[in-house]
């Protein structure tokens, strides 16, 4: 579900987020929930959220009885998952769920800069039902032929071309990629194993690997 806000001049950088008040515990202390802005910083006094309403939760409560016009307190933004300043090589994003919001205004970011590399997103999500902006990614790939994205769902319910998860594609890619920067976001599991597997395969934590984990 996406959702955008009217903000004053907001300075932030295409994966960094904001935290929001989404209410008061039983000490009269504020109730914290992150989420990662979605629009560009170019879309100016304007910021988007792609939320998944979670059954139970207090931040997804607090959403669903927002209105139109409702206003809403945070402090940011803030993050370091952004991108490198630069990248001689090709550049994997792989976000599952929501874990696409951070990485949107980050694609198009590096879109933007005259980079050599591939842009490659592998984007896993459940089913038919969970998809969106697949417009929007059809029409980006193609204006930018160097950008590709790669939509798997784990648990179709149809026919769909791509099933399962988004690690195994990712390694298999890997042997042909020419210096790979990733970015990864979304469930924590998914992070820590695919992180795991291309450490074991060579790739260097430190300096090609960067990632957000919005919840274990
Ligand atoms: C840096 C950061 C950025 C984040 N950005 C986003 C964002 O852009 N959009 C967004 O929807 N959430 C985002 N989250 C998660 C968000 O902060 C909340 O955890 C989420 O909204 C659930 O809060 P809740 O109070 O409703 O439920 P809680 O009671 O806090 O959580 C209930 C359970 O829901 C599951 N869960 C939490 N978030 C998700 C999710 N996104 N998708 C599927 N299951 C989830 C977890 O298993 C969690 O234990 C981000 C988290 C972090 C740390």
């Amino acid at each position: 579900m996406g959702t955008s806000a009217s903000a004053c001049e907001l300075r932030f950088r295409p994966g960094q987020f904001i935290s929001i008040n989404v209410g008061t515990d039983g000490d009269g202390n504020p109730i914290l929930r992150s989420y990662s802005i979605a629009s560009p910083p170019e879309r100016r006094g304007e910021l988007s959220l792609i939320l998944r309403l979670v059954e139970g939760g207090v931040g997804s409560r607090f959403f669903d009885g927002l209105r139109s016009g409702d206003a809403i307190s945070f402090t940011g933004p803030m993050g370091f998952f952004v991108n490198e300043l630069s990248h001689a090589g090709d550049i994997v994003y792989v976000a599952t769920g929501t874990g696409i919001a951070p990485i949107l205004p980050m694609i198009e970011e590096v879109l933007r800069r005259n980079e050599p590399g591939r842009v490659l997103l592998f984007w896993g999500l459940r089913r038919e039902a969970d998809l969106f902006g697949q417009d929007e990614l059809a029409a980006l790939s193609a204006r930018h032929p160097r950008f590709a994205c790669h939509v798997y769902l784990s648990q179709p319910q149809g026919f769909y071309r791509l099933r399962g998860r988004v690690i195994g594609p990712v390694l298999e890619l890997l042997p042909s990629l020419r210096e790979p920067t990733f970015y990864l976001c979304g469930n924590g599991q998914m992070i820590e194993e695919l992180k795991a597997a291309l450490i074991d395969r060579g790739v260097s934590r430190k300096r090609q690997i960067r990632s957000e984990a919005f919840f274990d």
